[in-house]
């Protein structure tokens, strides 16, 4: 197998990276502080310059604007960007926006493209994904209870979401609702865009993580559905296709996840040596000398070698025999990555000692973002239940 990356993808990874190193990681601790929401008109100016530069949507495709990358290319592009929790969001490939982009562009009508996909793809409108409840388990999503009823030209919907990322400041949500309550558990549910300032649509809550309710697009949001009617050709694909649609919306968002994931390892693994190699621990000691970092170094490296390999291999796959031939690899990623992650960043704050939990550094940011990895997107527990169900059915 070649795992070589080609000259001109090289050439990209390198453009990409020297614009972070020049223009976004020497902003990086002001805007995190300011939050995501505050600095806005910051945020846009750092796109309006990865446009120019010509480096905006990697994932897109060139008709909407976009690099047009496979999905390994631009797995190897959001390694880099991961590296700053600012990256994807600068050149437009952050969930769930990249999602509802990919689903938009597969179902949606003419119509749906040139309102809600156009402006979307340029960057110029954020939106979300509504399909989490607080009432039922997530992890099951057939048993969602918000339902559409189809009144006349409208369907009309009422429940409650919750943790729909990014609804703080987002033009239109994509929302999954029971359609057919008495269809068969996979048929129920149906896709509806809803403009997030029709009335009835009511964000009743960014909810507090760790003790950040975040603002804009780093936020995550409680919405109450209420009698909220939106025209019935804002269904996006058939009736029922919800969860057909969901699963094509996952699987190509797992590797951007698991390859963002890395870029953050990276950042952290790097400053893990830094901190290390700096420390002094005793007269004429660092604490890079001692066996115990040591371990956790070699241990660290070896770890993000080998989730990266499965990642990229997973999206080689993906790319070479489409996404039902990588299932279990998506899978395989889904928690090893994200278990990889938690292990890093923890080796790495433990380094820094105190600081490490401070806001005095990228760590504290990471750590409290993406202890969520191994739950969104399906838990750990049940991807692992996924592939040893299939590797023991092999014998
Ligand atoms: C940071 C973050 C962002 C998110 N963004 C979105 C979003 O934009 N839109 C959206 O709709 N949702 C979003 N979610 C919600 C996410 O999809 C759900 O949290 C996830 O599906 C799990 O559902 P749940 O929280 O209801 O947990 P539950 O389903 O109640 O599960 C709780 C725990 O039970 C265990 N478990 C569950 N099933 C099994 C099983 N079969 N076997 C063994 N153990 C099991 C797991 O440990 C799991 O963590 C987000 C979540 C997070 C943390």
């Amino acid at each position: 197998m070649d795992f070589s990356t080609s000259p001109a993808t090289e050439q990209l990874l390198e453009r990409i990276r020297d614009f972070l190193v020049r223009h976004v990681l020497p902003r990086e601790a002001e805007i995190l502080r300011r939050g995501f929401g505050e600095s806005e008109p910051q945020l846009q100016q750092l796109r309006a310059e990865v446009k120019a530069e010509g480096l905006w949507g990697p994932q897109l495709p060139v008709e909407l604007g976009g690099l047009g990358l496979s999905l390994v290319d631009h797995g190897l592009v959001s390694e880099v960007l991961g590296y700053s929790p600012l990256g994807h969001y600068l050149f437009g490939c952050q969930a769930p926006d990249a999602g509802n982009i990919e689903i938009l562009e597969k179902y949606g009508t003419p119509e749906q493209r040139a309102r809600y996909l156009a402006p979307l793809a340029a960057g110029e409108i954020r939106s979300c994904f509504a399909m989490t409840e607080p009432d039922s388990a997530g992890s099951n999503p057939v048993l969602l209870t918000c339902a559409a009823r189809l009144d006349g030209d409208s369907y009309v919907i009422d429940g409650r979401k919750w943790f729909t990322s990014s609804a703080d400041g987002a033009a239109f949500s994509i929302v999954m609702a029971i359609t057919d309550p008495e269809a068969e558990g996979h048929g129920r549910a149906t896709m509806i865009i809803v403009p997030t300032d029709t009335p009835g649509f009511r964000l009743v809550r960014n909810i507090p993580i760790f003790g950040h309710a975040g603002s804009g697009y780093d936020s995550h949001a409680e919405i109450a559905f209420e009698g909220c009617r939106v025209p019935a050709s804002n269904r996006l694909g058939q009736e029922g296709a919800g969860f057909i649609i969901a699963q094509e919306r996952l699987g190509p968002g797992r590797i951007h996840h698991c390859m963002r994931w890395l870029g953050i390892c990276r950042r952290a693994f790097d400053m893990l040596c830094t901190r290390a190699n700096r420390r002094v621990i005793a007269p004429g000691k660092r604490l890079a000398e001692k066996q115990i970092i040591q371990s956790w170094v070699a241990e660290c490296q070896a770890k993000i070698e080998a989730a990266r390999l499965l990642t990229l291999h997973a999206a080689w796959t993906i790319d070479n025999r489409g996404f039902q031939a990588a299932r279990e690899e998506v899978s395989l990623i889904k928690f090893y990555v994200a278990e990889v992650l938690g292990e890093v960043l923890d080796r790495s704050i433990q380094t820094h000692g105190a600081l490490g939990i401070t806001d005095d550094t990228v760590l504290s940011f990471f750590y409290t973002r993406e202890r969520g990895a191994r739950i969104y997107d399906g838990p750990d527990e049940v991807h692992k239940m996924v592939v040893a169900r299939r590797i023991l059915k092999r014998y």
